[in-house]
């Protein structure tokens, strides 16, 4: 089976009956674009900019800082396409500079999009050297934690300013830069046909995404037996979101846990997934498994799951021994 596995290391994503699919990978740093593209990633499709933030002790990281990592992260990935995702801090990612408050309910409070958004020139700054890297390559920019239409409005806004900025002041800047967002909070999905029409991509975030749908925290054991991407509800979610994202003629990708699950993998080639992201050693045997499928057969096995009822009964269809 390895052998197997390292014929599909440089090879295209393809399933058996021919659709193209894409096989991103998950970093956390410029380093890691390096070891993602050795693995046989086709992009990096979540590149976690907050590890900046965390590092950077009592100072925020300055726009040139900012700019080296992302630079180099850009021309590691050597022409292919690198989805840099803006600070998500907060929640139960703390950010030493910023001096946040406790929040009493730490992940539906002050987090993400909603601190970038309050604290614009942080945001503005990054955006700037984002905007800057991007000559280097391939550059997308994805924001997290979208709740709202006006949220994305807005943050598009902080976007425009920043190019215009930098334009203004005769600085070098990518021509043209793709954004997306990350689908993770219900109430996205609820407006993922308006939202579709104005961003280049989504990206579902299912870590969140099932904390949010089911009301429970993704790190507390209490309520583990509730968290899992089997659930029918959190499944009906991400086939909602595919759906509005085809509809508008836009890709949709999954950068959660989830997507890298090789017993749900059917289920979301059967969904119409269009990438794939995931940590990068997993990619060989992912494209292995998914050259074996059929996306005509998975396109069945997802309108059988999505008629079922509880998780048990997925994870038994989807693996066919009832765990998940
Ligand atoms: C997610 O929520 O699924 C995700 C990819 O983001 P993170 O795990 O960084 O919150
Ligand atoms: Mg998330």
């Amino acid at each position: 089976a390895r052998d197997d596995c390292e014929a599909y290391r440089h090879a295209r994503t393809r399933t058996a009956d021919g659709r193209e699919k894409l096989l991103y990978a998950n970093v956390a740093s410029a380093e890691e674009c390096r070891s993602a593209c050795q693995n046989g990633c086709e992009g990096v499709g979540l590149f976690r900019s907050e590890f900046l933030f965390y590092q950077s002790g009592e100072q925020l990281p300055t726009e040139e800082a900012q700019y080296r990592v992302y630079a180099e992260a850009v021309r590691n990935m050597q022409g292919r396409p690198i989805i840099i995702r803006t600070f998500d801090a907060g929640g139960d990612k703390k950010i030493p500079a910023l001096k946040l408050e406790a929040d009493e309910n730490p992940f539906l409070g002050y987090r993400a999009i909603r601190i970038c958004l309050r604290e614009r020139t942080l945001f503005k700054t990054q955006l700037r050297a984002l905007l800057r890297a991007g000559r280097e390559g391939t550059l997308r920019i994805m924001f997290p934690m979208i709740a709202t239409a006006a949220e994305l409005r807005e943050a598009k806004e902080v976007f425009h300013e920043a190019r215009g900025e930098l334009l203004r002041e005769n600085i070098p800047i990518a021509e043209h830069v793709e954004l997306g967002i990350m689908i993770e909070v219900p109430s996205a999905v609820m407006m993922s046909d308006l939202l579709a029409r104005e961003v280049d991509f989504f990206s579902i975030g299912t870590n969140d995404l099932t904390q949010y749908t089911l009301a429970a925290d993704r790190g507390n054991k209490r309520v583990a037996n509730l968290y899992s991407h089997y659930d029918p509800a959190v499944i009906r979610m991400i086939a909602h979101t595919i759906e509005s994202a085809h509809k508008a003629g836009i890709p949709c990708g999954m950068c959660g846990e989830a997507a890298g699950d090789a017993s749900y993998v059917p289920l979301l080639l059967g969904l119409g997934l269009d990438e794939f992201s995931v940590t990068s050693r997993a990619i060989p045997a992912l494209r292995a498994a998914m050259a074996r499928l059929r996306e005509e057969t998975c396109r069945e096995l997802a309108a059988r799951v999505l008629r079922l009822a509880t998780r048990e009964e997925v994870a038994s269809v989807l693996t066919g021994t009832g765990e998940d």
